[in-house]
This record gives C-alpha cells, structure tokens and sequence, in this order.
C-alpha cells in the first residue's frame, strides 16, 4: 500500500495527515498557522507539522494554499491572509526540506473538490461545481474529460469573487458585492450586523434562530442569496451536481431544505442538478492533497 502526507494550510490551522492510496487517513496533526507572525514562521510550522509524522515509506508530499495557486510550478500567485506568502515558491522551499519526495502544491478549494470526487460526494458525479461556506468562499470546477478548472492564470474557478450584488459590500480582493461577502460561513454575521448593530459569529447566530427574528432574518437572506447564486452556477455550467462543504454546513438542518425550496423557485429549469453536502469538511485539503500526490506518480508511471 503506497503512503503519501497530505497538509492543509489554512489562515488559523495547519492540519496534515499521513494518507493511504484508498483515502483513508492514518494519522494527522493539527498546529495553529501563526499567520500573523509571517512567511518564515509559516513555513516552519509547515516543515514541524509534516515532520512529526514522517515515516520512512512516505512517497510524496501535497501542500495546499489559499489564494491564487500556480500549481505546474509550485507558486504561490496571490495569497491575502498570510503576511508575505504571495510570490512564495513553494515547491523550491519544501523541496529542500524533503528531498527525494514527490511535491505537490495546490489551491485549497480545488484540493477539497479532487477529495469529494475520489472517496466522497462526488464520487459518481461527471461533473459537478463545488463551493466551500468557511470564512471565505472558495470554489472548484470538475468535469471529468478535463479534470479541474485552473484558469489561464490560475484564477478559475474563484466563485467566491463573482459579483452577486453589483457595487455592494467591499470585499477583501478589491471589488464590490462579491459573493464571498454574503455567502460565506462568515457572512451570516455581517447579515445580522447589519440588522441589529451587534456582532455576533456564526454559531451564536444559528443557535438563536427559534428565539432570535433578527437572526431568523439574517439566515433567509444568507439561504436566499445562495439559493440565487446556484441558480447562476446551473446557467453557467449545467453540472450534474453541486457540493456544498465547508464549516457552515454543519449547521445545514436549520436551512437546507429551505435553499432547495428557493433554487426550485428561483431558477428557470431547476430539474436535472443535484444539490449535495460535502462528505468531508476538516480532513478534504489533506486527502485532496494526497490524492494530488498520487495522481501525478502515476502519470509518471503511465
Ligand atoms: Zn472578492
């Protein structure tokens, strides 16, 4: 049985775990990314995280980033949440810390999709966009005859910054009224803000829907504008399937049933699409980043 090391890096967490070739993980650490202390710092943390659980039959290494992700290199083109991570040549970096190890570096969401499609909800899908409801909105584009959408300049498949509402709230990347600004797991609260003067995260928010008409307000706009949303990505790409993962959903018994309620209202020919969960949401970097190993020794092999 081949092994491979999956690492997810996130804004907050850095988790890596050791993956067999059926998916499964064997074992994995998890190491706060220390982000604000910058670049170097982040890139020890990495080295630390994988070197705890290094074994001497593991063949290859994936890493994945947010942000812009020319993965045939291994660079990163744009990263906004980690000080000095854009322009990071990743792969010369880790490689003179693993040598002799097959790397791969990849974009975050594109690494949770390529999960979904070998061990989970997208299994048995030809195609299917993906779209993960964290504290951003990260999105990924599968076909089957052409595996995942990169982009010519390794920015498909950003879904997050779509333009949902034309010169709406600001978001991070420059823009106004991305999607990213009202349907990531984070926007609920900027919803609820913004009807009540308080601030208040995520979990509190859904926690208060029976009690809370404010917070119930908060949940139908976020469920109504996602719901709008997938009724774009059906015009734009017509997939068999949609994933939603991400941390949000794990809140979904409060809203699912009402978002397929909207889209079937919503759209001109809801018919024909399936609207999934993720099946895994912490562990989908990991195992999307091994398998991104996997794939490309076999190419190799081919
Ligand atoms: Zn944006």
């Amino acid at each position: 049985m081949r092994r491979v090391i999956g690492v997810d890096l996130g804004g907050t967490k850095i988790n890596a775990g050791v993956v067999d070739d059926t998916g499964k993980i064997c074992n994995n650490i998890i190491l706060e990314t220390l982000a604000g202390q910058g670049r170097d710092v982040v890139i020890k943390r990495i080295v630390e995280a994988v070197q705890s659980i290094m074994e001497d039959d593991i063949i290859g290494i994936g890493i994945t980033s947010p942000g812009f992700i020319n993965s045939d290199d291994g660079i990163v083109e744009f990263a906004g949440n980690i000080k000095g991570w854009t322009g990071l040549n990743m792969h010369k970096t880790f490689s003179r810390y693993f040598p002799g190890k097959e790397l791969r570096i990849e974009n975050d969401a594109n690494m949770a999709a390529l999960c979904e499609k070998w061990v989970g909800s997208g299994k048995d899908l030809k195609s299917f966009v993906m779209l993960t409801l964290g504290t951003g909105l990260g999105g990924a584009i599968y076909h089957e005859a052409m595996g995942l959408w990169l982009g010519a300049n390794y920015q498909g498949a950003e879904l997050g910054h779509m333009i949902l509402y034309p010169n709406g709230r600001a978001c991070n990347c420059g823009q106004l009224g991305c999607a990213e600004k009202y349907i990531a797991g984070s926007a609920l609260s900027i919803n609820y803000e913004e009807l009540t003067n308080d601030i208040l995260d995520g979990h509190e928010i859904i926690s208060k829907i029976e009690s809370d008409e404010s917070a119930r307000a908060a949940l139908d706009k976020f469920v109504d504008d996602l719901a709008t949303f997938l009724v774009s990505i059906k015009n734009c790409h017509d997939p068999e399937g949609v994933i939603l993962g991400g941390g949000f959903i794990n809140s979904r018994e409060k809203w699912w049933s009402l978002l397929l309620e909207r889209f079937n209202e919503k759209c001109n020919r809801p018919e024909g699409i399936k609207i999934v969960p993720a099946k895994f949401l912490n562990d989908s970097g990991i195992i999307g980043a091994a398998k991104s190993v996997l794939d490309v020794i076999d190419k190799q092999g081919s």
